[in-house]
């Protein structure tokens, strides 16, 4: 019986740097959808676009939540910093799945 060692130590060594945004995944599924934002703060959508609901800003930051490229996307006031919403940088097509979950 051939014993194979290509099993143990090519298991890739995930690099788990210390990284400050982790608290933002676990905070991310408090963050509202776009939609349930809408849906609570129906005065925030404006011709413009969305405001903030804290200040009316419209000078809405949008990150992904770990990288730069991420497709979870969170969205914040930049002048007062309010979280906002999140959303999915994904098809279109999708959107409908946000609104299922929060059905
Ligand atoms: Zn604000």
């Amino acid at each position: 019986m051939l014993k194979s060692s290509l099993f143990s130590g090519l298991l890739a060594k995930k690099i788990t740097k210390e990284n400050p945004d982790f608290g933002k995944v676990i905070n991310y599924r408090k963050i509202l959808t776009r939609s349930a934002y809408l849906k609570k703060h129906p005065t925030v959508q404006t011709e413009d676009g969305i405001a903030c609901c804290d200040c009316g800003e419209l000078d809405i930051k949008e990150w992904g939540l770990l990288k730069r490229d991420d497709i979870k996307r969170v969205h914040s006031c930049n002048f007062c910093g309010q979280l906002l919403f999140r959303t999915i940088d994904r098809m279109p097509a999708n959107d409908d799945d946000e609104l299922a979950e929060l059905q």
